[in-house]
């Protein structure tokens, strides 16, 4: 007999699902931090988790590529030779109740790292990883999801995806993953209603009218920004609200620079990765002391070039923006990706 795709669990059953989970792989889930915000952050109890939460302050990106990862350690091993080893993480991981826009940022991640040559660091992680979202109904003032295909509702990416209506959460099965960790629990989930299957569509519609005054002028700018038709001046007035802080780039579940360092000390070492920004004037410094981007308008040009130009979306099957609206709380110039695709709509400020 084939699996329901969907199920239905009570949230008493909820929180002893999670303890569960909490027994078998390190859970990383929406948690209250201080001051009133929420992190993703790794769950030590059920009713540590913040399921009543808007967004989280930080994406999941640091779980998975990590702002400081050390590569591999090194060691001297006689007069010439060096014995390497790579240092591979293979922690199994739950992400849990995560939002949309950011389970839609690790599939960006997935395409970038899974480019060949593959990044096994990257991937090793995400083999050992589970996905569950949770979807949204509350949409808050930042966030444009809708307009990046991104939530607040996926229709696949997930191995699991809850909604919850009323007393219950139904959960729909993505992948065999995720029906496995269903077959694991033991009779807390029950296959889900007609009318729970239903309430959920419903729920879909009210939530996305609710959505609509959210605006990213992504195909405008796309158009733009592919055919190098966004004048000079804007890139330059951008460039003049910058103050390479580097904090877009660390808040977005979608940017990838990196930067890799040694470290050595009486005969051994290792190699880390560090993240990076495209937006600091080193970023491309070469070797020889020129530097492609000296200029902070090329930066700042080539950081939406690769957010949002047609040659990055073909390669990477989208455009790099999942609509979490973080550059928008973070970033103190206003370079944020809803300003800059209205500015680079009307093509002025
Ligand atoms: S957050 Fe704003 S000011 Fe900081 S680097 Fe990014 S664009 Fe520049
Ligand atoms: S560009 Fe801004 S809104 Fe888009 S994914 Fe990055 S941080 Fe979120």
């Amino acid at each position: 007999m084939s699996q329901p795709a969907a199920y239905v669990i009570t949230r008493p059953r909820l929180a002893e699902w999670v303890g569960k989970l909490i027994g078998r792989a390190q859970v990383i889930a929406p948690r209250r931090a201080q001051g009133g915000d929420v992190a993703y952050d790794i769950v030590e109890t059920p009713d540590q988790v913040a399921w009543d939460y808007s967004t989280s302050i930080n994406p999941l990106k640091r779980f998975l590529f990590p702002q400081g990862d050390e590569l591999l350690r090194w060691q001297r091993a006689g007069d010439d030779g060096l014995q390497l080893e790579p240092t591979y993480d293979e922690t199994d991981r739950i992400f849990l109740a995560v939002r949309s826009c950011d389970l839609s940022g690790v599939l960006f991640l997935d395409r970038v790292f899974s480019r060949e040559p593959e990044d096994v660091y990257y991937m090793t992680r995400r083999q050992h990883s589970t996905l569950i979202s949770l979807t949204c109904s509350e949409p808050v003032e930042d966030c444009f999801c809708v307009c990046a295909d991104a939530g607040p509702f996926l229709e696949t990416g997930f191995d699991l995806q809850l909604t919850a209506l009323s007393d219950d959460y139904l959960v729909e099965v993505g992948t065999e993953k995720g029906q496995e960790l269903i077959n694991q629990a033991e009779g807390l989930f029950a296959p889900a209603p007609d009318e729970l299957i239903q309430a959920r569509r419903d729920l879909e519609k009210e939530v996305e009218a609710r959505f609509a005054e959210h605006k990213s002028y992504f195909a405008a700018a796309l158009r733009k920004v592919t055919f190098d038709r966004v004048p000079d001046e804007l890139w330059e007035e951008m460039a003049d609200r910058c103050l390479e802080c580097g904090g877009c780039s660390f808040v977005c579940p979608t940017c990838t620079c990196f930067l890799t360092a040694d470290w050595q000390s009486e005969g051994e070492g290792h190699r880390d990765r560090l993240w990076d920004s495209c937006l600091y004037s080193c970023y491309t410094l070469e070797a020889s002391g020129h530097n492609p981007r000296a200029q902070r308008r090329d930066r700042v040009k080539a950081r939406f070039f690769h957010k949002l130009s047609y040659q990055f979306a073909k390669e990477l099957e989208t455009h790099g923006c999942v609509g979490c609206g973080r550059c928008i709380a973070t970033c103190l110039g206003s370079n944020d990706m809803p300003t800059v695709t209205a500015r680079i709509r009307r093509g002025a400020i």
